[in-house]
């Protein structure tokens, strides 16, 4: 007997709501969207709500909850979704400190549902083949561009400029999310973070890591980029050089294309969701959340020009 579709409800209704989680959803036969909750935005067709607790007492039938505002507000939802007992998809990043979210896996252990902590970008289509290809050969030395234009991809967001909102490292921690994946174990070692002088997250971030074995990782994520993007991951090794690129859509070696497929990265993280789900597990990886944590906590703070939109 095929398991019944698993009744979700979408919870901040932004930007990644519609690009990504709806399309993923509405093509996925193991769920069934019933309910959003949101201040301002609405989803066409089901019934919505003006905050998560409203939502979980209109529709108790709900089975689980995808958590889409920003980080800051994240825990305190996803804390009434645990105790209500429903399963918790969690964006990126699972929440704005490591700690909330520690307390809330433990929740979700004694509440007997699941945790996920999305990180959409392990599902690149490149991501496996390069995580082999540097398992099966010494690394001498790697370094993580992820270089973007702020004002391209996230128009008009002050979230990601107050505390909590990650600056930078919003889209920095999908380049580590990939990074945790494919290198060593590995810890920062030095960090200079750039404040505008207008605003409470960094606009860039230079981040010096030493895997366990010794072999330096460097990491420049940038903001103010106009022009060509750079989402990439260099490797020096004893096979080859290695670039995945295009945030881990296409991985090539000593200049030669070896993996590059269409991209599914929601419509595979709502599969990995329900799997856990249908197994009664959680999937909370902390380490792309603690290297964050520990350059804000390492990490020299350098005044830069003002920020505008
Ligand atoms: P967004 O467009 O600003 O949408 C977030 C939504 O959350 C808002 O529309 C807002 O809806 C709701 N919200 C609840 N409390 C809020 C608060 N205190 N401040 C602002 N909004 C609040 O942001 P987004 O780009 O979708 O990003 C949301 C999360 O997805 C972030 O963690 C981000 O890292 C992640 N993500 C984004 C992208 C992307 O391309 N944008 C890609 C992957 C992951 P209401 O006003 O209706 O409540």
């Amino acid at each position: 007997m095929p398991s019944p579709p698993i009744r979700i409800g979408i919870v901040g209704v932004g930007k990644i709501v519609r690009d990504q989680h709806l399309p993923a959803l509405a093509n996925d036969p193991h769920y069934r969207l019933v309910a959003a909750a949101s201040r301002h935005g609405k989803v066409d067709g089901i019934d919505n709500y003006s905050s998560i607790t409203a939502m979980i007492d209109a529709v108790p039938e709900l089975d689980a909850v995808s958590l889409c505002m920003p980080p800051q507000v994240r825990s305190a939802a996803a804390r009434a979704a645990l105790e209500a007992g429903k399963h918790v998809f969690l964006e990126k990043p699972p929440g704005a400190t490591v700690s909330e979210v520690e307390h809330l896996t433990e929740l979700a252990a004694a509440k007997g549902v699941s945790l996920f902590a999305s990180w959409h970008s392990r599902y690149a289509p490149a991501v496996e083949a390069a995580r082999a290809f540097l398992a099966s050969t010494r690394i001498r030395s790697a370094a993580i561009n992820w270089k973007e234009d702020v004002r391209r991809w996230h128009p008009g967001q002050q979230w990601i400029w107050e505390p909590g909102g990650f600056g930078v490292f919003d889209p920095g921690i999908n380049a580590l999310s990939i990074a945790t994946h494919i290198l060593p174990g590995m810890f920062v070692t030095a960090a200079t973070l750039d404040f505008p002088e207008n605003r409470d997250a960094p606009i860039a971030a230079q981040i010096a890591f030493r895997t366990l074995d010794g072999v330096a990782v460097a990491a420049e994520f940038d903001w103010r980029q106009t022009g060509p993007q750079s989402w990439e991951i260099v490797a020096d090794t004893d096979a080859g050089s290695m670039l995945l690129s295009g945030g881990g859509s296409q991985l090539t070696i000593d200049g030669k294309i070896v993996d590059r497929q269409p991209e599914a990265e929601y419509p595979m993280l709502y599969r990995r969701f329900a799997e856990i789900v249908r197994a009664g597990v959680s999937d909370v990886d902390l380490s792309p959340l603690k290297h964050v944590a520990d350059a804000f906590m390492l990490g020299k703070r350098r005044v830069v020009e003002p920020f505008h939109d």
